[in-house]
């Protein structure tokens, strides 16, 4: 059985000091508790602090993003031996916001798949469709051809380090998540292709989470769904006592 994973995608919110008792709120709200994984993805500034504050602690630390090489002339840059090296577990790459506001391509996530990998992180690969595409039935071709390109050359051994998250687009911070019947749907046939690419068994294997308005009101239910294996959480996540809430919704 997968064991259901809730990260939470700070965006670029917080400053050191609530970033911290943020942290500290979540390692101690959730104890020693190990029947769900929970991550905090802080922004880039903070991750060394936030590094300190769940040290020792079940919690991991995620970073939102990276760049595909290890060092070099890329100014403003990070990169993911560079995010190993402030005691991050996680990135997350391919967030739609990225995606949208920064034009990257499956090309360019695919490339950072990869260097995260090979820099010994677990990759949380976010993909998913907007409202115009899932108006217009589009909505399993945009997921196949983000799954194809984002997983170019994906072994099934690496799949072992990767964690998909379903984020439909017109879901993220707006209020409207999807219903657990269209998560369901989504992330089924996610498996299916992901199956196709990298094999069944890993496939199988792989945790994927849905993303997009999840509240301490809706967890539970699209947490209930066979192929619903965790969430990855922004808005809510900010607050300890609905991000809490919500890893509770995902302990069974
Ligand atoms: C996200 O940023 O990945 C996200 C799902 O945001 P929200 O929970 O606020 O919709």
């Amino acid at each position: 059985m997968r064991k259901k994973f809730i990260a939470g995608n700070w965006k670029m919110n917080t400053r050191s000091i609530d970033g911290e008792l943020l942290a500290a709120s979540v390692v101690k709200g959730l104890g020693a508790e190990t029947r769900v994984t929970v991550a905090v993805c802080p922004p880039f500034p903070f991750l060394a602090r936030i590094a300190q504050a769940v040290k020792g602690s079940p919690v991991a630390l995620g970073a939102q993003n990276c760049y595909p090489k290890d060092d070099g002339a890329f100014t403003g840059e990070v990169s993911p031996a560079m995010l190993v090296d402030v005691g991050c577990q996680y990135v997350i790459v391919g967030h739609s916001e990225r995606r949208q506001l920064f034009k990257e391509s499956d090309e360019f996530i695919n490339a950072k798949v990869h260097a995260a990998l090979k820099a010994g992180l677990k990759v949380i690969l976010c993909i998913g469709e907007t409202l115009d595409e899932r108006k217009g039935n589009k909505t399993e071709a945009v997921l196949d051809t983000q799954l194809t390109g984002s997983l170019a050359k994906v072994t099934a051994e690496q799949l072992g380090n990767m964690v998909l998250a379903y984020e439909p687009v017109w879901a993220i911070g707006t209020g409207v998540n999807a219903t657990p019947q269209q998560a369901q749907d989504a992330h089924a046939f996610v498996r299916k292709r992901v199956g196709q690419l990298c094999g069944a068994a890993a496939a199988e294997a792989l945790v994927i989470q849905y993303g997009g308005s999840v509240k301490p009101d809706n967890a539970a239910t699209l947490l209930s769904q066979p192929d619903v294996d965790g969430a990855l959480v922004g808005g809510a996540s900010l607050k300890a006592e609905d991000f809490l809430a919500i890893v509770k919704a995902g302990i069974r």
